[in-house]
């Protein structure tokens, strides 16, 4: 079967406040990008222009795919998502046509979101790249990302977790207008990331008094592995035929995640 490139989803169902540790600076940032791509026209009035690409860039599982839905479904957009690695091709210009094909989609179905995960694996420096295919395949997004009028109700969305990686050509303005870094969440991050994830899980009593200290003791986690601590205790507790989730089934959780990670130190154990 052919690979398909994108996925196109009408409107995710993930909104900003699925997203947890989205605070302070970067908030107000997002919120003023979004109102300024909710009434372009207003914006422009006021010599505003509506980002047309934005980069969201962090270490993995802090929500940068979770972000980009959520943006889409605050302008009502279409969504469509791929990864940076599926137009690296070998054979002559096929990389090129699925860039051309997922824009050309896209405008379809205005206003739409496209969303490109691992993003460097498309983008990276040219010198680094190597590749003509891969050149090639890099010459078409930017042609596709300059697409001037063609490119109104489109937002470009870009996720890495290295920017350092990044071609400057993809990084220049009117390409790419604003970069919001997505860090690992801190203690209040975590705090409100713990609260997305165990709002629809039926916890004990001794569990739910516990989560304050969770998020103080889980230094270092990404959204990503909070969600899994939670997947991992629900699971325990299910297979033990229990009716919400005990401190056991955390404490579990928490093990493996500890020792699932290979790349992290824990700060406060
Ligand atoms: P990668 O860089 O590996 O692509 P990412 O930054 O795009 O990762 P997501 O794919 O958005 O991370 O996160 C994976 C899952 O982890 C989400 O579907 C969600 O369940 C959980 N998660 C991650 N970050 C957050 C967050 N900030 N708030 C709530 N849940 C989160």
């Amino acid at each position: 079967m052919k690979q398909s490139v994108s996925t196109a989803r009408p409107l995710p169902s993930i909104s900003l406040a699925d997203v947890g540790g989205i605070q302070g600076e970067m908030k107000e940032e997002i919120l003023q990008t979004l109102s300024t791509l909710k009434d372009p026209n207003r914006s422009l009035k006021m010599g505003v222009k509506p980002p047309k690409g934005i980069l969201l860039y962090g270490p993995p599982g802090t929500g940068k795919t979770l972000l980009a839905q959520a943006i889409a479904k605050e302008i009502g957009a279409t969504f469509f998502s791929t990864s940076g690695s599926a137009f690296n091709e070998m054979f002559v210009g096929v990389g090129a046509s699925r860039v051309r094909t997922l824009f050309q989609n896209a405008r379809k179905q205005k206003p739409s979101v496209v969303f490109i995960d691992e993003v460097d694996a498309l983008a990276g420096k040219r010198k680094q790249h190597g590749g003509e295919e891969s050149e090639k395949t890099l010459t078409e997004l930017l042609v596709q990302l300059d697409g001037g009028q063609s490119n109104d109700g489109i937002l470009f969305i870009a996720a890495t977790n290295r920017k350092d990686m990044l071609d400057d050509a993809f990084l220049r303005p009117g390409r790419i207008d604003f970069s919001f870094h997505v860090p690992l969440p801190d203690t209040n991050g975590r705090k409100e990331i713990i609260e997305i994830h165990a709002k629809d899980r039926v916890l004990a009593d001794d569990v739910k008094e516990s989560l304050e200290g969770l998020a103080e003791s889980t230094s270092g986690f990404s959204g990503a592995e909070l969600h899994s601590l939670f997947e991992t205790a629900s699971r325990r507790a299910v297979r033990n035929g229990q009716e919400a989730i005990s401190k056991e089934d955390l404490d579990f959780a928490l093990d493996r995640t500890v020792l699932g990670s290979t790349t992290r130190v824990l700060q406060d154990p």
